[in-house]
């Protein structure tokens, strides 16, 4: 695949960790071991602690991907989704290559965009896997 990439709709995402847990299952981690996790943006107090205070409280979710993400080579080699993209319950993920216009990946990119929502990636000093964008509005 010419520029492989996983685009995460936040406005989507309602925080269950299916994708985290379908790339923990699949690839067997142990007990501690993640590869993938869903960062709670709120309070910043941890897991699902919102901010605010009641009854005016928020909370949102990003899903990241750590530089121990294999972005499912051998699966995506056979032309299949990765794991995490597959299973979340919510279409939030869309995986695709970027280089192809046609793609998945690139053609809910240019409608989020043109329905006004952000697209960004995290910082480098975040270690995280370089293919993954979010869209937000
Ligand atoms: S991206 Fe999908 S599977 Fe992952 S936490 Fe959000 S809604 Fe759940
Ligand atoms: S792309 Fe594959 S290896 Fe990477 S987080 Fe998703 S399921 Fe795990």
């Amino acid at each position: 695949m010419g520029q492989p990439a996983i685009l995460v709709n936040l406005n989507r995402c309602t925080g269950c960790w299916t994708c985290s847990t379908a790339c923990k299952v699949a690839y067997q981690l142990g007990e501690d071991k993640w590869w993938h996790y869903v960062r709670t943006i709120g309070s910043g107090a941890g897991v699902d602690e919102p901010a605010g205070e009641w009854p005016n409280l928020r909370m949102s979710w990003m899903p990241v991907y750590t530089t121990g993400c294999i972005l499912c080579a051998k699966r995506t080699k056979e032309g299949l989704e990765p794991h995490c993209t597959y299973n979340c319950p919510a279409k939030a993920m869309t995986y695709g290559d970027l280089s192809d216009p046609d793609s998945p990946v690139s053609v809910r990119m240019k409608q989020l965009r043109e329905r006004g929502y952000k697209i960004f990636q995290l910082p480098a000093w975040e270690r995280t896997r370089p293919e993954v964008y979010y869209a937000e509005k």
